[in-house]
């Protein structure tokens, strides 16, 4: 029990510390805070699933097969109901505009809705149009349940990932795209020294080793030394790696010392100013997340 809330402390300090080096960092970590310190909380009660390994064939992982297609990764029986009514306060909490149409969602959830579990368990494919229905039903827009559905899928995701790791050990993986969820990173660390690219799954959390000068989305060799990378003037460290087949761009905290054990969403949301300035120059992220878009801004 202690432990746990040492943890919670560290993540609120990172989050604290995060806005003192980026403060214009502040409305997304305040807004997500409260939605960050759930996630975590939720990922330490572990609840949910084990993954059934047996099924997994390391000759199609390692051809690129992610184990989200090759075992159920996400159970009907998860504890569904109960992590979604976990969720919507700290939505709430953090997004106080959409307090009436979370409301709407939970009393639904509560009406023992089926709803989670038939969208959740075909993961990966997720079907949007039973989203789309489901806020016809409700009078609602598609924000508030869109972002409850996020905030449900990526803690039990990483659980999901955890369990996955401690029972496959280490395994040979080439791709972009997470071994694990099969989602596009949000964030790469290049360490100072061992100069290897680890890239950041935004949905699972999983870290995976990746080839330094290859485009994770369409996997275009830039030239050793003319791979691009975008930074502010006086902040080397925090990059975008550009890729000029796809316009596509990714974080990169460049040539970091130890960085220790922080949350990479406090980081990826640290980080956003970057991500502005890339989609202002006409760059896509190699994924969107929750915190990343900006598109209607433009
Ligand atoms: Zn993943
Ligand atoms: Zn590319």
């Amino acid at each position: 029990m202690r432990k746990r809330a040492e943890r919670l402390s560290r993540l609120e300090k990172q989050i604290e510390q995060m806005i003192e080096m980026h403060p214009h960092s502040q409305n997304i970590l305040t807004a997500f805070k409260t939605i960050l310190l759930e996630r975590k909380r939720l990922i330490e009660a572990g609840n949910c699933m084990s993954v059934e390994v047996s099924q997994i064939d390391t000759v199609r992982l390692q051809g690129g097969v992610p184990v989200s297609r090759q075992t159920l990764l996400l159970h009907p029986d998860e504890p569904w109901n109960e992590i979604a009514l976990a969720m919507i306060p700290s939505i709430a909490s953090g997004f106080p505009t959409l307090t009436e149409e979370l409301k709407k969602i939970e009393d639904d959830v509560r009406g023992g809705d089926v709803h989670l579990k038939d969208y959740f368990t075909p993961f990966p494919d997720l079907d949007e149009e039973m989203v789309r229905n489901w806020t016809t039903t409700l009078n609602i827009r598609s924000e508030p349940l869109h972002l409850l559905l996020m905030s449900i899928l990526r803690p039990v995701l990483e659980m999901k990932a955890r369990d996955v790791v401690a029972q496959l050990g280490d395994f040979s993986w080439d791709k972009g795209y997470c071994p694990i969820c099969g989602a596009f990173p949000d964030i790469a660390v290049i360490k100072d020294k061992i100069t290897q690219r680890w890239l950041r799954c935004p949905r699972c959390r999983h870290a995976w080793h990746f080839n330094r000068v290859l485009c994770p989305y369409c996997e275009h060799e830039g030239k050793e030394e003319g791979t691009t990378y975008f930074f502010v003037e006086g902040k080397e460290q925090e990059t975008a790696f550009i890729c000029e087949r796809c316009n596509r761009y990714l974080l990169t905290l460049n040539r970091v010392s130890d960085l220790g054990d922080p949350d990479f969403d406090v980081i990826s949301m640290g980080l956003t100013h970057i991500d502005m300035i890339m989609q202002e120059k006409g760059y896509t992220p190699v994924v969107f997340t929750e915190w990343n878009d900006f598109r209607a801004q433009q």
